[in-house]
């Protein structure tokens, strides 16, 4: 398959980057921080556009905290790759050698106080630290900070528009495929192909659960051979440019049956009614329990296992989640899934996903393929 050109968006620069550390810092001050520690991982790669080529035992560490320049611990032969990084100019960047401890270099970057540090980071690291400041603390950074990567800018916006339309335009092209006869893995791997041919750098999930393996929302894709009359659950998404697509059509092989019909118009009045709910203010419980109450005035509450939405970014999955007990109100800016579905266990499942991106008086969707029940072959 050759693959298909997209323009690459404006790369983010060094602007960019120390916006994004200054209001950690301002925020991780407002939560009582006394500031963050920050290890490779989607944090690192948001805040500073470092990506190391390995993540190994040798501590790499961004610190931030106020009053302190933005500083990049790395080991000494990393040195280089950091400094190309595209945020590195925004920071201040410290090395360490083999044979040395980098973790009096890091203990005199953080000093004393409640920190928040990356879900990610290493017990190795962290117990290197602990042994260091026995009297500093940590809480992840989901848990202290968990919208620090919640309100994307334009650019980013704009980057995770173009991986919708990537994953919308696999789609396009999937439901001209055949898929009876053929195994969920075949159709999967159709669907990765179609995903790079796109434009994605990497693809993170292809579900293809045909019939019975459609009411596990876990399934993955399997050695099943799809068979005429399957409702076929087609989750998917990566990253293109960095930010994530996820999306989730369900077809028929053929002729639907009635009951799988009426479960697909519930499903998609629930994604319609909850993305019609999306506006700045309204929590993210309320979009859960819009889309809830639609099943379940259908009668299908308790086949709806699952929450409605999480974020997406710079990952596939990360906050805000579109969860009962989430009072996090919208922000224009944030961008997450509407995800509703309806799980018949040794049957069928029945799941409608799009990205919904916070405006400034709604919402707007990042996938406009055709919510209507495709019939393939
Ligand atoms: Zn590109
Ligand atoms: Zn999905
Ligand atoms: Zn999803």
């Amino acid at each position: 398959m050759t693959s298909t050109q997209h323009p690459s968006p404006p790369a983010f620069t060094s602007a960019d980057y120390r916006g994004r550390m200054d209001r950690v810092v301002r925020s991780a001050v407002e939560a009582g921080l006394a500031g963050v520690a920050v290890t490779p991982g989607p944090d690192l790669v948001w805040l500073t556009g470092y990506r190391p080529t390995a993540i190994t035992e040798r501590l790499t560490m961004l610190v931030l905290r106020p009053g302190q320049e933005p500083t990049l611990l790395v080991p000494v032969l990393e040195r280089p790759d950091a400094e190309s990084a595209e945020g590195a100019s925004a920071l201040t960047i410290m090395d360490w050698a083999d044979g040395t401890d980098p973790y009096p270099v890091a203990a005199a970057l953080l000093e004393q106080g409640h920190f928040g540090i990356s879900d990610s980071a290493w017990a190795l690291h962290l117990l290197g630290l602990q042994r260091q400041l026995p009297s500093t603390d940590y809480e992840p950074l989901t848990e202290c900070l968990p919208m620090m990567r919640a309100v994307k800018d334009g650019n980013e916006l704009a980057r995770l528009a173009a991986a919708g339309a990537a994953a919308d335009a696999a789609y396009g092209e999937i439901i001209g495929m055949p898929f009876a006869g053929r195994r969920e893995t075949d159709v999967a791997a159709d669907l990765a192909g179609l995903l790079r041919r796109f434009g994605h750098e990497q693809v993170d999930f292809t579900v293809v659960g045909s019939g019975p393996n459609g009411a596990n929302p876990h399934h993955e894709a399997g050695s099943r051979v799809i068979e005429r009359g399957d409702a076929v659950v087609l989750d998917f998404g990566g990253l293109m440019d960095g930010y994530g697509s996820d999306t989730t059509r369900t077809v028929c092989v053929g002729e639907p049956t009635p009951e799988i019909r009426k479960v697909h118009d519930v499903v998609r009045q629930a994604q319609q009614a909850a993305f019609e709910a999306v506006r700045p203010g309204v929590s993210c419980q309320e979009i859960d329990r819009v889309a809830r109450a639609v099943i379940t005035r259908a009668g299908f509450g308790e086949q709806f296992i699952h929450r409605t939405g999480h974020g997406i970014g710079v990952t596939t999955h990360e906050p805000p989640y579109m969860v009962e007990g989430e009072g996090q109100p919208l922000v224009p800016g944030m961008c997450f899934s509407i995800e509703p579905g309806i799980y018949l266990a040794g049957r069928f499942g029945v799941r409608i996903e799009d990205i919904v991106a916070v405006t400034d008086d709604g919402g707007q969707r990042l996938n406009n393929t055709d919510h209507g029940l495709a019939i393939v072959e």
